[in-house]
């Protein structure tokens, strides 16, 4: 697929549509929720941004290639006097006080949101079903989960309700759903963009991530957002990307695959198939393909829910009612913070907490916690190493299609294996981008940390080749 955001920039430049229109359409057509992906509408925001916009265009003004492009934004960032409900009940009723840094720099590039997006309460789940608001269902199949938890943003971007979503990833919840739902979504180098004004998952994996319909628009979003920010320490500065670096992939020599991901019965037989269809599409273009040995997938898996529980559950630990959120009183505080969070957390979010406590507290910690940060960090330099033999490493997103709508909630233990593919780059903090190709979930393609360019050129030759 094409830009987009160059096509409907054309047609704001050309007045083939007014900016007014547009948005109207947008909204319109959000209005009707077909897929339970709407938290909130932002009609007037999104109105008043759009008149100006218009006015611009009506006075020969130019406009910016971002300037009246409607994007949809996953309901765990703050913009300034909206709701940002995390999809809990805990913050229904909650507006943002301030914009997140990721979101001002589209807003000063022009680009007018017009939908807080339904995900996972709290970015906690891989189904977006965990949320007050509903399923998201799936762009493809309304039978089947939208994936998550930033479902509600990649099926927006699949049913052209919205130009472009940000979505947010902890441990894959931007390239999950993206590959459930056919569109491109980016993971990058943690700290390339600001969390500053996005809720608090796990702090230490947490990446602002674009869903979008190409790659163009991918690297028009990754460099709008990047930047160093004073209010998130561990940012860096980073190259803007061109259009031509991206555009011939002479650069790549090597590319590395995990062996046990596709040799592994958990795989779905079509889906590690047509993975291996790709690697052999691959090689027949020159490019060396070499085999991988890693982590076995529920060591990933453990080692990231325990990391990304103990952290939710110490993040999470300021919900009690008194700064934010739905208070209930009861007859003292203690009992007020205790019927507050039982009542307004959802079943998933306080598993997590329990267990996150568990793993943090004092006799299991040693155990359990800092052993899951030691390997952390054994999956790093395994990481590091593998990235002195090879240029990208190729993977499936998932190892199955999408669940039927219900299924994992049954299951939550089934749920956190379906994320074996994704959580591994996650706790590497490399950049890692969903493409909707390759197989029926799409494909993971990932480089070393700040290589995010690389990514994009590799996606744009896959384009071509697959
Ligand atoms: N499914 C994973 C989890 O529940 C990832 C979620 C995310 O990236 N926010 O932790």
């Amino acid at each position: 697929m094409d830009s987009q955001i160059h096509k409907i920039h054309q047609q704001l430049v050309d007045k083939k549509i007014s900016c007014t229109a547009l948005i109207q359409q947008k909204l319109n057509a959000l209005k009707e929720n077909t897929n339970n992906t709407v938290n909130s509408l932002l009609n007037d925001l999104a109105l008043q941004l759009a008149a100006k916009v218009d006015t611009k265009i009506v006075n020969g003004d130019t406009i910016g290639l971002l300037e009246g492009i409607p994007f949809g934004i996953k309901d765990v960032y703050m913009l300034q006097g909206t709701y940002a409900t995390a999809s809990s009940n805990l913050l229904k009723n909650y507006k943002s006080p301030y914009t997140a840094t990721a979101i001002q720099k589209l807003l000063d590039a022009g680009a007018i949101p017009i939908v807080k997006e339904n995900c996972d309460s709290f970015g906690h789940g891989s189904s977006s079903e965990n949320t007050i608001f509903g399923a998201v269902k799936n762009a493809n199949n309304s039978d089947l989960v939208g994936g998550g938890s930033s479902g509600g943003s990649a099926v927006n971007v699949a049913k052209d309700y919205t130009i472009f979503s940000i979505g947010g990833d902890t441990g894959g919840s931007v390239r999950q759903p993206a590959g459930y739902n056919h569109v491109y979504g980016l993971k990058p180098t943690y700290g390339r963009i600001s969390r500053y004004g996005l809720m608090a998952y796990a702090s230490s994996t947490d990446c602002v991530g674009p869903i979008a319909k190409s790659v163009e628009d991918i690297r028009i979003l990754l460099n709008v957002m990047s930047g160093k920010d004073v209010k998130d320490q561990t940012t860096y500065a980073s190259a803007e990307i061109t259009k031509d670096s991206i555009s011939n992939a002479k650069a790549i020599k090597i590319v590395g695959y995990f062996k046990n991901f596709i040799e592994n019965d958990a795989i779905d037989s079509k889906i590690k198939a047509d993975f291996l269809t790709t690697i052999e599409k691959i090689k027949a273009k020159g490019i060396e393909v070499k085999e991988l040995d890693f982590f076995k997938s529920d060591i990933l898996v453990s080692t990231y829910y325990t990391l990304a529980m103990a952290e939710t559950a110490s993040n999470l630990s300021r919900l009690d009612g008194s700064n934010y959120g739905n208070r209930i009183d009861d007859k003292n505080l203690k009992e007020s913070y205790a019927i507050t969070r039982s009542e307004n957390f959802s079943e998933e979010t306080k598993r997590r907490i329990v267990g996150g406590n568990q793993v943090l507290s004092q006799g299991f910690s040693d155990e359990i916690y800092l052993k899951g940060l030691a390997l952390r960090d054994a999956i790093s330099e395994n990481f590091e190493n593998d990235f002195k033999e090879v240029d990208i490493i190729l993977s499936p997103v998932t190892p199955n299609s999408p669940p039927k709508i219900g299924d994992s909630l049954k299951d939550p233990h089934a749920m956190y294996l379906s994320d074996a593919y994704t959580v591994g780059f996650s706790l590497g903090q490399l950049p890692t981008l969903t493409i909707p190709k390759g197989t029926e979930t799409g494909l993971q393609i990932t480089a070393a940390k700040n290589n995010d360019e690389l990514v994009l050129k590799f996606a744009n030759f896959l384009k071509d080749t697959i």
